[in-house]
């Protein structure tokens, strides 16, 4: 039987591998991870992250911290283990963080006595199969290692969904006989349920630029046409109608057009990132310009929207209460990493307010660490406006959005959760501040309904007086 063992039990580890063992009966599948909080949380009923459809999906792998075990008995290894930006040393700020993958790689080495197909399945930077191969080769013990890219394009909230309906399997590998056998063997398993037209093989540098590249291409989408909503709120345009008529062009496609407060999450602003940088050590200072404007173009969209909120509610946010509605970076997860959020209510924080935060799926201690607040801060109570004996927290965390803008000057949605959509906004303006503002960082809300309650409704890309 053979054997498969994925390292790291994250967001891509745990979700794949579900789907590989279900697909694969006749496929032995362990996913094993360093940390032991994780993996007991995917032995558990409470799954250590939320995606629909997951805990349906059946079939289960295995999951243990027994790492060196399952990777000595393994045919094919794969590497999902994070890939931070680096905070420190050469390429700070840029340069993929390749630490756990290269000790992966190191005690991949130490343990392994039988042959091993190795597959990076982690976003990393082209040409890293270069650098593992080396630390395999150099530790080998008469072991022989093909290296394999097989990068994942899976999108958080949607992941089962894309798993076992993927647009395409890409699959990288050498061009050398042993190589190409590896490929093969890989490609067997995703044909258990992937058509064989989706499964595309390259070489191994192009499979590794293809993932930066697709994130690079999806977050430049968002970018552009965010770029756009400044000045259709000037003009009286509306992003909404522009985006559509331009997406009616089949070259374009109405897809991954929507405009918001900013795109988020573990991958985007990391995967652009490195580009810029391996595109800097090429000697390519103009395409590395480029694509870090993809980037300002999204920390101006978030700052945008955060001098909107004050500028509208007076030219101060002091002693309000803002409750905001979503935290995740997107609907469908309850993942944070590099959530607009964060930089929204920084900056909201700065102004004073007093902000009631509301996410169906994120807790309050990952929003405090987000918000990377000090005890003091967090608990410092406050006056509101119009000036009362009652004070509040300068932040509180609910569970419940009638809770969150309960006596609030004003509402900024900032997920798209299905559920705002359903609100009771009639219950939500009676109970608020008046005027009662709300700031739609996601489009999510009918306009003209709360316009018709009341409520002064700005929208991302949309004139405030239609
Ligand atoms: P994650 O942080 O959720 O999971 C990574 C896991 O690897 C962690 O649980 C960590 O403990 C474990 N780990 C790190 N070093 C280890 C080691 N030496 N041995 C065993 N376990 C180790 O990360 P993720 O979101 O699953 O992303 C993994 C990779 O996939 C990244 O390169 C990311 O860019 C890429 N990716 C992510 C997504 C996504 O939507 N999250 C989509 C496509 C690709």
């Amino acid at each position: 039987m053979v054997k498969i063992c994925c390292i790291g039990a994250g967001y891509v580890g745990g979700p794949t591998m579900a789907v590989i063992a279900l697909k694969c009966p006749a496929v032995e599948v362990v996913v094993v991870d360093i940390s032991v909080a994780r993996i007991n949380a995917w032995n558990s009923d409470q799954l250590p992250i939320y995606e629909p459809g997951l805990d349906d999906v059946g079939e289960e792998p295995l999951f243990s911290t027994d790492v060196e075990k399952h990777v000595f008995e393994a045919d094919i290894i794969f590497v999902s283990v994070n890939t931070p930006t680096k905070t420190s040393g050469l390429g700070a700020g840029k340069a993929a963080d390749l630490t756990y993958w290269e000790s992966a790689a190191r005690m991949i080495a130490d343990v392994s006595k039988s042959d091993k197909i190795v597959v990076e399945k982690s976003t990393v930077p082209v040409k890293t199969a270069e650098a593992i191969e080396k630390i395999l080769t150099h530790n080998s013990k008469g072991v022989n290692y093909q290296i394999l890219s097989n990068p994942e394009f899976l999108a958080e909230g949607t992941a089962i969904q894309d798993l076992f309906n993927p647009d395409r399997v890409l699959i990288g590998g050498r061009e050398t006989p042993e190589g190409q056998k590896a490929v093969q063997v890989l490609k067997a398993v995703y044909a258990q349920w992937v058509p064989e037209d989706r499964i595309i093989t390259s070489n191994l540098w192009s499979a590794e630029l293809t993932k930066l590249t697709a994130n690079a291409f999806l977050a430049d989408r968002i970018s552009s046409v965010n770029s756009l909503t400044a000045l259709c709120e000037a003009t009286g345009a509306d992003v909404t109608e522009v985006a559509y008529s331009v997406g009616m062009d089949s070259r374009i496609s109405p897809k991954f057009l929507n405009a918001s407060v900013g795109f988020g999450g573990s991958c985007f602003q990391k995967d652009i990132l490195n580009l810029v940088y391996i595109c800097e050590c090429n000697g390519l200072p103009e395409v590395a310009e480029y694509w870090k404007h993809v980037i300002r173009i999204n920390d101006n969209q978030k700052s945008r929207f955060v001098n909107r909120v004050v500028a509208s509610m007076f030219n101060t946010v002091s002693g309000k209460k803002i409750a905001v509605l979503g935290f995740s970076f997107k609907k469908d997860t309850g993942d944070t990493r590099e959530t607009p959020a964060i930089d929204v209510c920084k900056g909201l924080l700065a102004d004073k307010a007093s902000i009631s935060i509301y996410d169906p799926q994120v807790t309050e201690d990952q929003i405090q660490r987000d918000l990377a607040m000090n005890k003091f801060d967090w608990d410092h109570p406050i006056h509101l406006q119009p000036t009362s004996p009652a004070t509040v927290k300068q932040v509180s965390v609910t569970w419940d959005a009638y809770e969150a803008t309960k006596g609030a000057h004003g509402i900024c949605i900032l997920t798209e959760w299905d559920e705002f959509k359903g609100l009771d906004y009639q219950k939500i303006y009676d109970n608020m501040q008046k005027p009662a503002f709300l700031f739609d960082g996601r489009n999510v809300v009918d306009t003209e309904k709360l316009r018709a309650i009341g409520f002064i409704v700005h929208s991302i890309g949309k004139p405030l007086d239609p």
